[in-house]
């Protein structure tokens, strides 16, 4: 008798530890079964702003693997289908058919929890207004696209963080008047040290969307059951869409009732194999803890680099492998028009608050060489440590090709390369693409000159 996994979730994290099990283990030796609750499966939520834009379509562009394409690797995927309640003891998952109406149990020897993360809601009046969507799921892409294509004027986001920013790039891109609410004091405030955040949310401002900072959105006006306007403090914002993306909780609440332990950080503890606190059953993606490389802290991040490496690393293991998730930077990026915002590792406000006697430098650079007619501004904001000389921290607002070069700076941040190592490292130059010193280097020649010199050979 083969054992059997089952996977909770059928997206990034689940199907990639279905996949990356499958290559371990052929049919005969392991059953594979995913439930997913929804219609869709293996999909890029990180798509859909250029689904809503119109850049990408048709929806199913999004999609990366098929149910049919899943079959042929024996990987059995079950739309529709909830897992609602998890017996560690007997080792069953119950399931509620939602295309059949019925419910029934399942045996399993390895249990995948993959369930993902869910927008948060706003506990205010209006959120079910016509007009008003979350922005999470592939269904609330296609309603918000179907609103576009009825030429709203207005449109109003809610939540200042990357989706936001993304949102309204796909509504300026199609003529919509944008607003985006922040409830911080700048967009992407948990992101980027406040002052660098201030330059990100004034570079927004200048492609022309309304930021407006440091509200709290209190309710939703309607008409006629369709929304009309977005009520803060004594204003009423006008709108005729509304996107709500004021964040995403982890899908924990399964989890906790199976009796599993959930992490500090609100997400499934797991260890760094990513097993859980109850044998046989482990945790990926969006809804499970991860640790800090640099803090050695719990923290719970919702991104699909992260769940696509943490699902791999499960089905490895489910395979028999012995392989261990080693913690994460927070690298992210995201775009608006031509304007490009990235960070990795801490901040200087962070670094701080973990104890390291953190030394920061804001520069400007340009993407290519400052003659070349193409090149754009950009900034970078770089953070290390005095004692160590290690580079922490790095944070990029800039022009086109300038977001990427965070990777260059994750690298250096993930390998402890101290900033002296950093700023000889022999990268690539042609005056269409970087200056001569690449702002990655110079992020290590200016912090450089913030250290003084040191005392040891770089190495
Ligand atoms: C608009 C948007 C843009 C994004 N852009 C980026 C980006 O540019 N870069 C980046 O790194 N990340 C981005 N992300 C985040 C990224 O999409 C997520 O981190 C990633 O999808 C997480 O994968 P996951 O498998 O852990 O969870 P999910 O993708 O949430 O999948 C979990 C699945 O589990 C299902 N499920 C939940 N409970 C049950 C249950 N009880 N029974 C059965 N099924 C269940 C859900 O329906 C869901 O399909 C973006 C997210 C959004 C919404």
């Amino acid at each position: 008798m083969p054992e059997r996994l089952v996977i909770i979730g059928g997206d990034a994290a689940g199907m990639s530890a279905a996949t990356n099990a499958r290559r371990s283990r052929p049919a005969a030796d392991l059953e594979i079964v995913a439930f997913e609750r929804s219609d869709w499966v293996s999909f890029s939520a990180c798509g859909e702003p250029y689904y809503v834009s119109g850049d990408v379509s048709p929806i199913e562009a999004l999609l990366v693997r098929s149910v049919e394409e899943f079959a042929k690797s024996s990987i059995t995927v079950h739309k529709r289908h909830e897992v609602i309640a998890i017996d560690t003891a007997a080792r069953t998952v119950t399931v509620r058919d939602h295309l059949g109406g019925r419910e029934f149990t399942v045996g399993y020897d390895h249990l995948v929890y993959a369930t993902g993360a869910s927008a948060r809601r706003l506990p205010i009046e209006g959120v079910d207004l016509l007009g008003v969507h979350e922005m999470h799921v592939l269904d609330d892409a296609l309603a918000v696209r179907r609103l576009v294509e009825q030429r709203p004027r207005r449109a109003v986001i809610v939540g200042g963080g990357f989706v936001g920013v993304e949102m309204a790039e796909a509504f300026l891109a199609n003529g919509i008047e944008t607003t985006l609410i922040a409830a911080g004091d700048a967009l992407l405030a948990g992101a980027f040290d406040v002052e660098f955040a201030a330059r990100i949310t004034e570079a927004v401002r200048g492609l022309g969307v309304r930021v407006e900072t440091g509200h709290r959105v209190e309710c939703l006006h309607g008409e006629a059951g369709r929304v009309t306007s977005v009520g803060c403090g004594d204003r009423a914002i006008p709108a005729d869409l509304v996107v709500l993306a004021a964040g995403t909780v982890p899908n924990v609440a399964l989890a906790r009732a199976a009796g599993l332990r959930i992490g500090e950080s609100g997400g499934v503890w797991v260890d760094d194999h990513l097993r859980t606190s109850v044998s046989g059953v482990w945790a990926a993606g969006d809804c499970a803890e991860t640790t800090h490389r640099l803090t050695g802290l719990p923290l719970n991040l919702h991104l699909g680099t992260i769940a696509n490496k943490q699902g791999r690393i499960v089905g490895l293991n489910i395979g028999g492998a012995d392989e261990v998730f080693p913690g994460v930077l927070g690298t992210a990026i995201t775009k608006c028009i031509d304007l490009e915002m990235a960070r990795s590792g801490l901040t200087e406000a962070e670094a701080r608050d973990a104890g390291f006697d953190a030394v920061a430098v804001t520069f400007e650079a340009t993407t290519a060489a400052g003659y070349w007619p193409a090149a754009r501004p950009m900034w970078v904001k770089a953070v290390a440590d005095r004692s160590t000389r290690r580079i922490l921290g790095a944070q990029i607002l800039g022009g086109a090709t300038a977001g990427k070069r965070i990777d260059a700076l994750a690298m250096a941040i993930w390998n402890e390369m101290t900033v002296d190592a950093l700023l000889n490292v022999d990268l690539s130059y042609t005056p269409t693409l970087s200056g001569v010193w690449d702002p990655v280097l110079t992020a290590g020649r200016v912090l450089q000159s913030a250290l003084g010199p040191s005392a040891t050979r770089p190495r």
